[in-house]
């Protein structure tokens, strides 16, 4: 039972109900502890809202013309036509069911919920805004994530919309265009292309994807065209204006490129505008995010911050082991701390990509003796009889010496799901031997895998 001290209406109090506030809720209140979670918006946060969850199901909406086009090269005639409003409706309907799921295992564990945005009034205090309700608690656990981010002084950004109106666009638009060359804007990309929206995407830097294996980028560039992407590298907007029949994207080389929707998809940042962090003693880091030592503890004694508040590694399944690592350090007395190396993570492109470990680039910058090269490009089976040109790439990166497989990067057909599986084997710190001891699965993707034997020779070794 809780030991909660009489000074407090509570043991913990946590500010966010996305997935990572919800997992330390309900593991500290399962433990007996009294504890109150409080939520402005939804329950289920930025995952399952307007996040990962209806991402993918907007993926697997699109997905369909894709799958079609093969289905013809098999010998079926397919006159396919796309209900953009039913399909909204009816990911609207799911995305209540899974929100009503987090509020009923809060409910079920014993967590209060309250409705409201919290304010923090020091260190053991919230205010629920504009309820005249305060509330204390012994410890305090933020986990309010992140928020888009746009560049406010671009002339006009405000026709502009982040991947959160996305979501909710009343009319699928004709021509869209997107600006980023991160998972968001990629991602978002393949969508509106796949149903048959004109998408242009313009993104900064040399190529997209920035930080992933330079093969990965190049070649997911080559196959985002192939689906119809028009991808502007290099680039940036000068303005945005409206007009009677759309909306000019000025570039900064002088192209002008009308679209009824620009989507900006330009990086997301920490959530702590008014959280009242200084009056509780919670200090940022030089990014903005919320500063906390290896067990999430913030400057302040008695409050801790997870998730994409503290802009550490911003993926779901992150937050939620942050969130057990605090719950067994801060409530079972066995001081964790998440591991970060060697996380799969996958964007959802079409096709999507899947990478767990070091880049090649990464890898020959922290291996002592140089790492080996296995890769190989080839057509997926299921395209025979498309025509279709499409290559799947799957890389391993080996560290030289030790012989480990120390990166693994897909883009192709289920790309992401393999990779969870990969990431096993690296995690693991398996060597490229043991992977060439596991008998292939065939026929499938995966089992070039198991039986990559020709090193990548000197002469093509990536740039990266
Ligand atoms: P990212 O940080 O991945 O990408 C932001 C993009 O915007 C980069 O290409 C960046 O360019 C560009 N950018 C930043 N500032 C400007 C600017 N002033 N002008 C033009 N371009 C700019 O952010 P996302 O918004 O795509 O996603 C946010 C985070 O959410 C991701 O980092 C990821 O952690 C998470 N996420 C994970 C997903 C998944 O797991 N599948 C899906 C979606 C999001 P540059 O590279 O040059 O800095």
């Amino acid at each position: 039972m809780s030991g909660l001290s009489m000074a407090y209406d509570y043991d913990l109090f946590v500010i966010g109900a996305g997935s990572g506030g919800v997992r330390a809720a309900r593991l500290t209140a399962l433990d007996g502890k009294k504890v109150a979670i409080a939520e402005e918006f939804r329950v289920g946060g930025t995952c399952v809202i307007r996040g990962c969850v209806p991402k993918k199901f907007m993926v697997m909406a699109s997905d369909f013309a894709h799958q079609f086009e093969t289905a013809e090269g098999y010998g079926w005639t397919v006159e396919a036509s796309f209900d953009w409003p039913k399909f909204i409706q009816a990911k609207d309907v799911e995305i209540a069911r899974l929100s009503g799921i987090y509020a009923a295992n809060l409910g079920k564990a014993g967590v209060d919920l309250v409705h409201g945005r919290a304010v923090l009034k020091d260190a053991h205090t919230v205010e629920i805004v504009g309820k005249d309700r305060t509330i204390t608690a012994e410890k305090i656990l933020i986990a309010t994530g992140g928020r888009p981010w746009m560049p406010e002084t671009l002339p006009g950004i405000e026709h502009a919309i982040s991947s959160e109106e996305a979501f909710h666009l009343p009319e699928l638009p004709k021509r869209i265009l997107i600006a980023g060359g991160g998972y968001i804007a990629v991602e978002f990309a393949g969508i509106f292309a796949g149903l048959g929206v004109e998408t242009t995407l313009i993104y900064r830097g040399p190529n997209i994807l920035r930080g992933f294996d330079d093969d990965v980028r190049a070649h997911l560039a080559g196959e985002i065209e192939k689906r119809g992407i028009k991808v502007i590298l290099g680039c940036q907007h000068a303005s945005i204006e409206k007009t009677e029949t759309g909306l000019v994207n000025h570039l900064e080389n002088g192209m002008t490129i009308e679209t009824d929707v620009v989507m900006f998809a330009t990086g997301r940042i920490p959530h702590v505008k008014d959280l009242g962090l200084e009056t509780a003693g919670v200090e940022l880091n030089d990014e903005g995010a919320i500063q906390v030592d290896p067990h999430s503890k913030t400057t302040a004694a008695n409050i801790w911050a997870i998730g994409d508040v503290t802009d550490r590694m911003n993926l779901t399944p992150v937050a939620i082991r942050e969130a057990v690592a605090f719950h067994q350090t801060v409530y079972r007395d066995n001081p964790q701390s998440f591991d970060y190396e060697s996380v799969a993570t996958a964007v959802f492109s079409q096709p999507p990509v899947g990478v767990v470990g070091l880049s090649e680039s990464e890898a020959r910058r922290t291996c002592n003796k140089g790492v080996d090269v296995y890769v190989t490009r080839f057509r997926p089976m299921k395209y025979a009889f498309t025509g279709s040109d499409e290559r799947v790439l799957m890389k391993l990166v080996v560290d030289a010496e030790t012989q480990r497989v120390v990166g693994v990067h897909i883009v192709g057909p289920e790309g992401p799901e393999m990779i969870q599986l990969a990431a096993i084997a690296v995690k693991a710190g398996l060597t490229k031997a043991q992977w060439d001891a596991t008998c292939a699965v065939h026929p499938t993707m995966a089992e070039e895998l198991v039986t990559l034997r020709e090193k990548q020779s000197a002469a093509n070794v990536s740039a990266g």
